[in-house]
């Protein structure tokens, strides 16, 4: 008999796959400091009939299957639950399929990373409108259309990466290969459209957390880009939270069509301008919190019109313009002409060494964003001794506040939050002492910033379960959601842990 190991080798070949225990390990993180189990095996596969052979082979042997994209996920989703299993590594598919010029559409394959496809769809004047997350450079499109994710420029305009989708090639978790939108009709040569021949399937894989199934072709719309732009930065006043979030209001109710729209708040200006992560502003004398804009427009006039209504409101609020060029401090223009907008988040992860972020990136409203963050700073005082508890190891306070704020699509706001701690690099006893009141604090804060009725974009493994462990959603949804999973993957082959669909292994 042959064994999983022989069976999963002779659908992808001897050098795509591997049970080494150095490549076991590696796979068995994310960019969170949790380990929650490390996978037996890891796979590389090129394309969806072989992920339907290899999930066909998982059914018969009971073995979870885990997808993994750029494994940027901060609630560790795309790493094992628990020891064994499979890892399932999309980015070998990292191509694009077909580009639809005429239609704006582009196919591709999911392990592509956003970096590569806006790279290659420029050279086409064109782009993707929301240029997934902030981790694009190596995040893949696959992870972005498994977590709705936003924030890597463009969201304010476009929203989060699945409002372009518009068809999916998906391996279903018993190794039945679908597609959807115009897709779902046989005789439609290219993907056009996402919304008909029935309900709405693509719907059920966005923002699943790859729970549904395998996606392993998506078509997304593309749009020319506009030939003017202007970005702007601002050094903000006091009270930067609720001023912030005045412009923000002001930008909706007026109808101001913004490319981008940012808040930092003060404290990540002067850590960050400390780590030498912002030579932009080292000339401030005050690092006070800062808010940037970018408009983009087809014609000149539209453009000045844009701008002047937004410096009207900025300015309005007693925000300093601090000049046109990147080295007056513009990290707007940085941001949108220097692909700033994904360097800015890979260097904020690496701002100290030892340094983890434990995150709550979650979408709220304008209108509830300042008091979350005021809460946070009173969440922050009530752990005050399990604060000082890591502080007595490290030397180092844990710091909690929020990262970039941004406006998104509608009235929503992209919220980073949390609060960052240190760890792993302490020895022994030291460093679980350490592990351990930062999973406390961190689940702590999570039900903190539920409580106030945010939508998570991105669930992975530990948000999925603090969503069902502190009874966030009403039992009929859960149900819901529950017989959805089980009737596409009786036996939890997918992700087998997420949202405690199967117990709480
Ligand atoms: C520096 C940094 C910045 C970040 N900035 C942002 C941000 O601005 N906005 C944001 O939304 N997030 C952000 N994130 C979080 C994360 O990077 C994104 O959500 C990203 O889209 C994940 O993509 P990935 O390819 O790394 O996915 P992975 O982490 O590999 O996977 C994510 C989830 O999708 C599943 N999955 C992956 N590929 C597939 C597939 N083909 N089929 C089915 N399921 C699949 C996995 O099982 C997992 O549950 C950031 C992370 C980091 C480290």
């Amino acid at each position: 008999m042959p064994t999983l190991y022989q069976k999963l080798q002779n659908i992808v070949s001897k050098k795509y796959i591997s049970d080494s225990l150095i490549v076991r390990h590696a796979y068995s993180r994310n960019v969170d400091p949790v380990l929650q189990g490390v996978p037996d095996i890891v796979i590389r596969p090129k394309d969806a009939k072989e992920i339907s052979e290899i999930l066909k082979v998982a059914n018969q042997e009971n073995i979870p299957i885990t997808p993994r994209g750029g494994g940027d996920c901060e609630f560790g989703g795309s790493k094992p639950i628990g020891n064994g299993g499979i890892v399932l590594d999309m980015k070998r598919m990292d191509n694009v399929v077909h580009l639809d010029e005429d239609n704006l559409i582009v196919t591709v394959e999911s392990g592509i990373s956003w970096g590569k496809l806006n790279e290659y769809l420029c050279h086409f004047g064109l782009y993707t409108g929301c240029m997934g997350p902030g981790s694009g450079m190596t995040a893949s499109v696959g992870g972005g259309i498994s977590h709705h994710s936003v924030g890597g420029g463009g969201c304010a305009k476009y929203g989060a990466c699945t409002n372009q989708l518009v068809s999916l090639e998906v391996v279903l978790p018993t190794g039945e290969i679908i597609e959807t939108g115009s897709q779902a009709n046989r005789f439609s040569k290219y993907p056009f459209n996402r919304f008909g021949n029935g309900p709405d399937l693509a719907g059920l894989f966005c923002g699943d957390n790859g729970i549904m199934g395998v996606k392993t072709k998506i078509s997304l719309q593309v749009f020319p880009k506009p030939p003017f732009a202007n970005y702007k930065t601002f050094l903000m006043p006091r009270k930067s939270e609720q001023v912030s979030g005045k412009i923000y209001s002001e930008i909706r109710q007026k109808g101001i069509e913004v490319y981008d729209a940012m808040y930092l708040m003060d404290l990540i200006v002067r850590l960050g301008c400390q780590e030498g992560l912002y030579p932009m502003w080292d000339r401030l004398k005050k690092k006070r919190a800062i808010f940037f804009y970018t408009v983009e427009a087809n014609s000149e006039a539209e453009l000045d019109e844009k701008v002047n209504q937004l410096d009207k409101i900025i300015e309005g609020k007693k925000c300093e313009y601090l000049g046109p060029e990147i080295s007056d401090g513009n990290m707007a223009k940085w941001h949108y002409t220097e692909q700033g907008h994904w360097q800015f988040y890979h260097n904020l992860w690496g701002m100290f060494p030892v340094f983890e972020p434990l995150t709550a990136e979650c979408s709220t409203t304008i209108e509830l964003f300042p008091k979350i963050l005021q809460d946070i700073e009173q969440w922050d005082m009530e752990h005050s001794e399990d604060m000082n508890k890591i502080m007595e190891i490290t030397k180092f306070r844990p710091i909690s506040g929020s990262g970039p704020i941004i406006l998104s699509k509608g009235n929503v706001i992209g919220l980073s939050c949390g609060f960052n701690s240190f760890g792993s690099y302490y020895d022994g006893k030291l460093h679980e002492i350490i592990d351990e009141i930062n999973l406390k604090l961190w689940k702590s804060l999570l039900e903190r910033v539920s409580k106030w009725g945010v939508m998570w974009y991105m669930m992975g493994d530990l948000m999925s379960r603090v969503m069902v462990d502190i009874g966030a959603y009403p039992a009929e949804y859960y149900n819901f959601m529950k017989s959805m999973k089980l009737t596409l993957d009786p036996k939890c082959i997918l992700s087998r842990g997420k949202f405690n669909f199967w117990g709480n292994s």
